[in-house]
């Protein structure tokens, strides 16, 4: 993110600006659960967290006003209102990051970029005319950024040369600048870093591996602003890894269970865990106290040579299967992220990852090609061995339908191939509803008790198109019925969660066919001898 730190309160000589946030679009991806959306009315998942952040980080005499290209365009007369442009973005957004920078030189405003992509490849082409660069953590660059506008200059680059601020300090993000209604769930952050050391990782790159946390005061002060914005639905808490500092979480998490109970439970959380979670099981006990309804773990693959080539040790202590059935059985949705292209692996990885999601029942199963991102220990490690595939596209970023960005060890297509197959059998609409269905009989009920709120009228016209189109229209209409009277008669605390699981088959339908023309298209594309690493690169 661009960053957090202590600037708003001290303004020091800078002329009060007019400065526009521009946070750019996102390619359209599993990710992006359109159809979901669409459903619920709502435009994007996800706020731009560190923009608003950043936001409370500057003077506060600064009139800020912030455009998400995801829910809207830029207005021409928010353009003639900047002084100043502001753009932050990830790998996957910087084509549009390219093209709202340049709009705003042909206006010739002036231009700061940050956040991950900028910070991780401040050299990127799509970056070349962007005057700031404001670089790695924003508690230690932006005042360096201020005090070079203080001094009269007009562009410079701004690193915290691998120092990483406290958190402590930061101020709540500026949710006012949101428009709040286009989001389906806003987001917080507790801590930054993990003390994992993934190889393909670049969050410890960017944040390092001493987990640093708010304090549980900071976090709570962060809800109630939401609370006070009108805020009732989730709220996601971004932290890659949110047990990183177990200690501290569990120091949070009390402090969240009082703040829900006296408010009658508005939000439901969810966040990103390692899959040692399990292990632990006042946390877990803790978490679904303070209604943490989801967890997304990083599981990446069920092959324990994979992950230990990946340096992903800790997922091969204990038994995944088991680990995923604690955490259920505990409350706490599952979802997984899975990966298939790693260094020495078998033919069979996408159908062995079928097999561990239908035996755990995981509804929402995220799979990629692995993806070597700058700075981290498999870009370099491969760019020695000479096996990143160079070019513009050499970063691209997680998207499901990007092919690996370098030469595998077996033959890309086979990979490409096995993924594919691998997608569309986890997404097939049958088998889809059979695992959401195995999987809501193992949840156990919630033991919070939310205020009873009736439902919008969003929420009713959203079943409606459900049970219209699962229900009566396509051929899964018996498994539908047979499984909502199951649900109802075996576990009816948890009915309304199955059900939402259920409606977001409207986005794997659709878009299962993408990932399949789109993967195919760049297999038809490659060259007909496609080489693979040398052989002597295979782990023994
Ligand atoms: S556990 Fe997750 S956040 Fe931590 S190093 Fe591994 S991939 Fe990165």
């Amino acid at each position: 993110m661009f960053g957090t730190g202590p600037t708003g309160s001290h303004s020091k000589d800078v002329e009060p600006m007019h400065a526009l946030f521009i946070y750019p679009e996102f390619p359209k991806t599993f990710w992006s659960y359109e159809k979901i959306l669409e459903l619920v009315n709502r435009k994007v998942l996800l706020p731009p967290l560190g923009m608003v952040t950043v936001a409370a980080l500057l003077p506060h005499e600064w009139e800020i006003k912030l455009v998400d290209r995801n829910v809207r365009e830029v207005k021409a007369e928010e353009w003639a209102w900047a002084e100043l442009v502001i753009i932050s973005g990830m790998i996957v957004q910087k084509d549009d990051m390219a093209v709202q920078i340049a709009r705003a030189k042909q206006r010739n405003l002036p231009v700061a970029v940050g956040g991950p992509f900028a910070s991780s490849t401040p050299d990127a082409p799509e970056l070349d005319l962007a005057d700031f660069k404001i670089l790695d953590e924003g508690e230690i660059t932006l005042p360096m950024f201020i005090e070079a506008l203080e001094r009269g200059e007009t562009g410079g680059r701004y690193s915290a040369e691998g120092d990483k601020p406290d958190v402590t300090a930061t101020p709540i993000p500026r949710f006012d600048l949101l428009q709040l209604d286009a989001y389906d769930s806003m987001s917080v952050q507790f801590s930054r870093g993990c003390p994992f050391n993934c190889e393909f990782c670049d969050i410890i790159v960017l944040y390092g591996r001493k987990p640093r946390t708010k304090t549980p005061e900071q976090l709570v002060a962060e809800l109630q602003s939401l609370y006070d914005l009108g805020w009732r639905r989730s709220v996601f808490l971004v932290d890659d890894n949110f047990i990183g500092n177990k200690r501290n979480a569990k120091l949070l998490l009390p402090e969240i269970r009082k703040f829900q109970e006296e408010r009658g439970y508005p939000f439901s959380f969810s966040t990103e865990a390692s899959v040692d979670l399990a292990d632990d099981e006042e946390m877990m006990r803790m978490m679904h106290d303070a209604r943490f309804e989801k967890v997304f773990l990083g599981i990446e693959t069920p092959d324990e040579a994979s992950l230990e080539t990946a340096r992903k040790v800790q997922n091969t202590r204990n038994p995944l299967d088991a680990a995923v059935d604690r955490i259920t059985a505990n409350g706490i949705g599952v979802m997984a992220g899975f990966i298939i292209g790693f260094d020495g692996e078998r033919d069979g990885a996408g159908q062995r990852i079928v097999e561990f999601v239908t035996r755990t029942g995981i509804p929402a199963a995220m799979m990629g090609m692995l993806q070597a991102l700058p700075k981290t220990a498999l870009w370099a490690r491969l760019e020695e061995e000479g096996r990143l595939i160079q070019g513009e596209d050499a970063a691209k970023g997680v998207n499901q339908t990007n092919l690996l960005n370098f030469k595998p060890t077996r033959p890309i297509r086979d990979i490409a191939n096995e993924y594919v197959d691998a997608f569309c059998a986890l997404y097939e609409p049958n088998a889809y509803m059979d695992r959401v269905y195995s999987y809501y009989l193992k949840m156990a009920a919630p033991r919070w008790k939310a205020a009873p709120k009736a439902p919008s009228w969003v929420d009713i016209r959203a079943l409606a198109i459900v049970v219209w189109r699962q229900g009566i229209k396509r051929n899964t209409r018996g498994r539908f019925w047979r499984y909502m009277i199951g649900m109802a008669r075996n576990n009816p605390a948890v009915l309304e969660q199955f059900l939402v699981m259920l409606a977001h088959n409207e986005h794997f339908i659709e878009y299962r066919s993408i990932v399949q023309r789109e993967i195919r298209e760049q297999v038809e594309a490659l060259p007909p001898e496609e080489p693979t690493a040398q052989k002597e690169l295979l782990p023994a």
